[in-house]
């Protein structure tokens, strides 16, 4: 019998996450022998693909759901959107310092500066606008950010949105440092260095089962075209996207129980006509609808991705029980276990506005998604615009007292021995992987993790330092960001 092959960890699937926590482990730990194993034929073709995903670096710069509004008129409270934006800015300084390195190749191959707007309509929601903006406009991570409710200045911003629209009462916000990122190319370029580093990287094979020995490793059950075997690591980290639910679950750790994914799909409508791409150069979000889950806020995007210029709008929701976009129908009916029932159904009976908003959502008409995107571009000509489908949204399930809570966020599961840990959830999503992987290599090598603060720093060099606070210093990070991203200051 061939002996079983040994690994120190190993990366269950190819996106953005298990290739953020390779690079970091390598750079920590250049002797550690990892392998990466990914279902389908290529890396990087679920989630993290650039058309799966909207492509915005979330910094909470344009995003209302990351502030939502005071109940008693006040100044809306920003710390939400400041802890995410200081997330970015973590993202921020890896990736300048992968470029460096050489790990990531030229910026513009990922990321650009798209500036990032927030557009509102009706008085309520104006008004919204201008606390919130009176909130962030002194705090440092959000400087430069401008507010407007007159037609002509934000036609200079966006004129797609004012051409064409009736007089109404609206309002903009308006701040320069937002970006647009390919992180399928960024998932892509670490994969590759990994690869040249000695990580074994196999792809079209499929983790499917995990068994603890009782030394604390794991045995992974793999099957690929043409055969199965078991492969044995020290330590797995579940970045398997939708599917974390179900190998956590298979691996049987107890801190997995009582959790599910409420799975929610997105549907985009897209324009490569250039007439109608140079009118616009930014990315605008808006208000969501009643009962709209946080991720559906409505946005009209420059999307940047093999260096073409397209713009979105969208998303819309779709119904569909898979934890993938290339998962299984029988995923949603197959991840229901004694302990989470409770949870599923009182998240399904507590969220009856979501439910009215996911039918309104399934049921529209392609008309009837043209005329909301008319909402953002009143002068659109349903001609220039397809609709597709992008990437699938697996939102947490929590338990929670009484039942059960849909979270909006990112959830890490890890064992108790921190031999295992798995990532659920899908908001903010990518932009923040850094810092989520940070937080899982915290609870995989608590005991490493104090010797490792002197490589960690070289790659963030503010890491543990809160930005916001700091005025100087977090000028001097946006700025030395900026300058390795070829980013606009
Ligand atoms: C519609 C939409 C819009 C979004 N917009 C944004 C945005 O604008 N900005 C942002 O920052 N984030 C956004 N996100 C979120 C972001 O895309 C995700 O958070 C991120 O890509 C998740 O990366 P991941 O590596 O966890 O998962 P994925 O990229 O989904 O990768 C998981 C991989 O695991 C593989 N896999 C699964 N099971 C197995 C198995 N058993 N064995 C082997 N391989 C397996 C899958 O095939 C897949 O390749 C959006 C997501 C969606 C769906």
């Amino acid at each position: 019998m061939s002996k079983i092959e040994r690994f120190d960890l190993a990366l269950v699937g190819g996106g953005i996450m298990s290739a953020t926590l390779g690079v970091l482990i390598k750079l920590v730990n250049p002797k550690a022998k990892i392998v990466l194993f990914e279902r389908l034929d290529q890396v990087a073709l679920e989630s993290s693909n650039p058309w799966h995903n909207a492509g915005t670096g979330h910094a909470a710069l344009c995003e209302l759901n990351y502030m939502p509004d005071s109940k008693d008129g006040s100044l809306p409270d920003p710390s939400k959107a400041i802890a995410i934006n200081e997330q970015f800015q973590v993202s921020r300084q890896f990736w300048s310092a992968l470029v460096a390195l050489g790990i990531l190749s030229s910026p513009e191959s990922f990321i650009r500066t798209v500036p990032h707007m927030t557009f509102v309509r009706g008085e309520k929601d104006v008004d919204y606008l201008a606390r919130r903006f009176e909130a962030l406009k002194h705090q440092p991570l959000f400087a430069g950010m401008q507010f407007s409710k007159d037609p002509k200045e934000i036609a200079k911003w966006a004129p797609l949105i004012i051409e064409g629209r009736a007089q109404e009462s609206i309002a903009a916000t308006f701040i320069e440092q937002g970006t647009d990122v390919d992180y399928g190319a960024i998932t892509q370029q670490l994969i590759s260095w990994l690869t040249k580093k000695g990580v074994q990287v196999e792809t079209s094979v499929e983790v499917n089962n995990l068994y603890q020995y009782q030394d604390g490793a794991w045995q992974l059950s793999l099957s690929g075209e043409h055969y199965q075997r078991i492969v044995r690591a020290d330590r797995v980290f579940v970045g398997a996207g939708g599917w974390a639910l179900k190998l956590l679950q298979k691996a049987g750790i107890p801190e997995i129980n009582g959790y599910g994914t409420f799975p929610v799909s997105g549907h985009f409508l897209r324009t490569d006509n250039p007439e109608v791409v140079a009118k616009h150069q930014a990315k605008v979000y808006s208000q969501a609808q009643v009962g709209a889950p946080p991720m559906s806020v409505p946005h009209l995007d420059t999307r940047v991705v093999d260096g073409k210029t397209s713009l979105l709008f969208g998303p819309f929701a779709g119904l569909n029980p898979k934890f993938l976009k290339y998962g299984s129908l029988l995923d949603l009916p197959l991840s229901i276990r004694p302990r989470n029932i409770i949870p599923y159904l009182s998240v399904a009976l507590k969220n009856f506005d979501l439910v009215t908003y996911l039918i309104k959502e399934v049921t529209k008409s392609r008309k009837q998604k043209i005329d909301g995107l008319r909402g953002f571009v009143p002068n659109a000509d349903p001609a220039d615009w397809t609709l597709y489908e992008a990437g699938q949204r697996a939102q947490v399930i929590k338990p929670a007292k009484g039942g059960g809570v849909l979270q909006f966020g990112t959830e890490v599961i890890a064992s108790r021995d921190g031999t295992i840990s798995g990532l659920l959830g899908a908001s903010p999503g990518a932009s923040v992987s850094v810092s989520v992987m940070l937080d899982v290599m915290s609870k995989m090598y608590p005991n490493q993790m104090a010797g490792w603060v002197k490589e960690l720093g070289e790659v963030i060099p503010a890491l543990g330092k809160n930005l916001n606070n700091d005025p100087k210093l977090a000028k001097k990070i946006l700025a030395d960001t900026a300058k390795a991203l070829k980013l606009k200051a």
